[in-house]
C-alpha cells in the first residue's frame, strides 16, 4: 500500500473525507482531525491522493446488493483483476475462496460437465452464472 493509499484510508476511517475540484484536493474532516502532522503528510502526498481520488471516480458503480453466493455485501475494488488496470469489485468474503483458480477449474472440466453447467446457468442457478461467466473470462484471456 503507498503512503498515499495509507493516510487517505486512515482519514477516511476517522471521518474524513475528500474530493477533487478543479484539480485541487479538498477534505472535509471532523474538528481537530487534521493537525500540523496530517497537514504536512497531507500536502506532501497531495498529487498521490489526487490521483487515487480520480481514479476511484472512474471505478464503475459498487454492486448495489449483496453478493449472490455469500449475501454479505463487503465489496471490495481490485485495481488489477482481472489483469492489470481493469479493475473489478469483488466480495471479501468469496475472494479469498478462488483456489483453485477458475482457469484450473476450467481446464479440468470435460465437455459433459461444461454442458452441465451450461445448463444450470440456462437454468437461472446464480453460481452457475457466475461460474459460466468466469470461464469465458478465463479462457478469453
Ligand atoms: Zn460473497
Amino acid at each position: 500500500m503507498t503512503p498515499a493509499r495509507r493516510l487517505l484510508e486512515a482519514l477516511r476511517t476517522a471521518g474524513a473525507t475528500f474530493t477533487v475540484a478543479s484539480g485541487r484536493l479538498r477534505y472535509r474532516a471532523p474538528a481537530g482531525l487534521i493537525g500540523a502532522e496530517e497537514l504536512a503528510a497531507l500536502t506532501k502526498h497531495k498529487a498521490d491522493m489526487i490521483g487515487l481520488l480520480e481514479e476511484e471516480a472512474r471505478r464503475p458503480a459498487r454492486p448495489p446488493g449483496p453478493c449472490e453466493l455469500c449475501h454479505t455485501s463487503t465489496w471490495r475494488w481490485h485495481p488489477d483483476f482481472p489483469v492489470a488496470g481493469a479493475g473489478r469489485w469483488l466480495c471479501a468474503a468469496c475472494v479469498g475462496r478462488l483456489v483453485p483458480s477458475v482457469r484450473d477449474v476450467a481446464d479440468t472440466l470435460s465437455v459433459a460437465a461444461y454442458e452441465r453447467l451450461l445448463d444450470e446457468a440456462r437454468a437461472g442457478d446464480p453460481l452457475a452464472l457466475i461460474l459460466v461467466d468466469q470461464l469465458r473470462e478465463a479462457r478469453a484471456v
